[in-house]
């Protein structure tokens, strides 16, 4: 008998072939049979109708490590369609680690990855020191979704320097330990070695994460002890200043895929992010392989003027800097302030997080009630209605409720256009959910349903066979996960059923559930009718499942 026959799905493969319908039954956690009118004889019929199914999305770029000590649902990721996640994106791991290493290692995650400080003391659970230790706990206490981990270098380079990590280049004895410990982690099943040379990646007290110290012979050498088993993949969220061309000679000495993250578009600098994939697609034709992840979603911040992220880049804005309360509402107040911040946002910038384009920015959540129809309307439009100038707009709204109003700023990746070229880039993968990290300034862990909601079907940018391959086989292939990805007989029963007709992703909304009540923004599933990991069903058309059995798998062997 099986123990699940979903009848009657338009099939979605993950090759990107055209749609099939068909009957898919389950045994054991894998796809026993494909076909027309299978036999009807399983403990559990679910009858398809007009919904499609595909593989479980596969997302490549997740920051996990600290969550999935407290959390083994890894929230909200498996009822967006998440069956497989990569953690330890960037290199910002919390493995190896010393206990007298735990408190900077949370510090520098606190600055890096905008997590909290108290909920990663109150969350994390430290059973383990090295890699291959902290793969055990995760074996050992489960987790609903497959996983598959990179040794980071952030945490190597601390493991072997100490505090001294985040301040000087390593002498070559040091290199040598860290290369060592990656073959270790390699062998414990690390799935690849990643790094950052990203400069908007500091730590604590704004000094640059230790990864960003390494010399490029530094890079060289380890890229070379994660691929001297013929394994791994070299993940690296690169700054400007590192070009393509370094990123092919490693993908050249190691014999290893090289992936390269963030590939967004800047309106400032349009040019930039495709330049860097054309680089990477003459790489390729040199027989190299580069990957760049690029993202379907616009880079969204919420913020509220106590704390506003995306202009405390801009220079006139540091008298602003490190005050509170009423001493901030003086500067905000100032017309002279002001002026200055419509000066500079006048004058053209190389690159830029906010760039005056108040028709990207929003009010989302107003304090007082009088205030409640400003909600969901851009500053743009509020400031036309009132003839006034739109930067007196926002200010004037949150100095009349104490700095509590909520914003949103769409800062990249908003160009559509643009974004619709990154999808369908032969080496992009659609990517970049930073799913478990920055969880209040916004959450694209339902990346993929916003891939065949917004892209495929309201704007048509791809079709929907190709954009199922780009969430599944394109991932699996290029990490080595073995009969995953792909809807195939004697594969993983990692599944989605879904409706292509309302697919997509709910508006974010604030929930308290982090350890010690903090909060998240959190997504729900729009048209997600059913997740299956290995054959356990972990979402429904209600959202997550917490009653049945932690299904996913640590995954520590690799087709290639
Ligand atoms: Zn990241």
């Amino acid at each position: 008998m099986d123990d699940l026959l979903i009848r009657g799905a338009t099939l979605y493969d993950g090759s990107g072939a055209d749609p099939l319908r068909a009957d898919v039954a389950v045994r054991d956690g894998r796809i026993r049979a494909i076909g027309a009118s299978l036999p009807i004889d399983a403990r559990q019929v679910v009858d398809a109708g007009d919904l499609a199914l595909m593989p479980g999305i596969i997302d490549s770029h997740t920051h996990f490590d600290a969550q999935l000590t407290w959390d083994p649902y890894v929230r909200p990721s498996p009822s967006l369609g998440v069956t497989t996640a990569v953690i330890g994106n960037c290199g910002f791991t919390i493995a190896p680690c010393r206990p007298q290493d735990r408190e900077l290692t949370m510090r520098n995650l606190t600055q890096v990855e905008g997590m909290s400080f108290e909920v990663l003391k109150r969350g994390i659970t430290w059973e383990f020191e090295t890699f291959a230790e902290y793969l055990a706990q995760l074996r050992g206490r489960g987790c609903a979704v497959n996983l598959a981990a990179y040794v980071g270098h952030s945490s190597l380079r601390t493991w072997v320097m100490g505090a001294e990590a985040n301040r000087r280049a390593a002498t070559q004895a040091e290199i040598a330990q860290m290369a060592a410990l990656v073959r270790e982690a390699m062998d414990a099943g690390a799935v690849g070695f990643a790094s950052s040379t990203s400069p908007a990646h500091n730590g604590d007290g704004g000094v640059p994460m230790p990864s960003r110290l390494a010399s490029d012979d530094e890079h060289l050498a380890l890229i070379e002890a994660m691929g001297a088993g013929g394994r791994g993949v070299y993940m690296v969220t690169k700054g400007a200043q590192m070009p393509v061309a370094l990123l092919e000679e490693m993908a050249a000495r190691s014999g290893r895929p090289v992936m390269i993250a963030a590939l967004l578009h800047n309106g400032t600098n349009p040019g930039a992010v495709f330049a860097d994939l054309a680089a990477i697609s003459a790489a390729n034709t040199r027989g190299r392989r580069l990957i760049g992840q690029v993202s379907c979603c616009p880079l969204t911040m919420e913020y509220t003027l106590a704390s506003p992220y995306p202009v405390e880049g801009l220079a006139s804005w540091k008298r602003a800097l490190g005050k509170q309360g009423a001493a901030l509402e003086t500067v905000l107040a100032d017309p002279q302030f002001r002026q200055g911040v419509r000066d500079e946002l006048a004058a053209a910038s190389a690159f830029r997080l906010f760039n005056g384009e108040w028709d990207k920015v929003h009010v989302v959540e107003v304090a007082q009630e009088r205030h409640r129809e400003l909600e969901q309307r851009s500053i743009a439009e509020l400031a036309q209605r009132a003839g006034k100038d739109p930067l007196d707009v926002m200010l004037d709204l949150a100095l009349d409720e104490d700095l509590t109003t909520i914003f949103t700023a769409q800062l990249l990746n908003s160009d559509e256009e643009a974004v619709a070229r990154l999808l369908n880039h032969p080496h992009s993968l659609v990517s970049l959910s930073d799913a478990g990290a920055h969880l209040t300034f916004f959450n694209d862990a339902g990346f993929g349903l916003h891939l065949m909601g917004h892209w495929v079907r309201d704007r048509a940018a791809m079709g929907l066979p190709e954009a199922v391959r780009r969430l599944t086989h394109q991932s699996a292939e290029i990490f080595g996960l073995a009969n995953r990805g792909l809807l195939r007989e004697g594969f993983a029963a990692d599944l989605l059923l879904f409706d292509p007709k309302t697919v997509g992703r709910a508006v974010s909304r604030r929930v308290f559930d982090l350890p010690g009540g903090a909060p998240r923004l959190h997504t729900d599933a729009l048209g997600v009718h059913g997740v299956w990991v290995n054959g356990e069903l972990v979402s429904d058309a209600n959202g997550l499942r917490t009653d049945g059995q932690l299904a996913g798998q640590v995954i520590t062997e690799f087709a290639h």
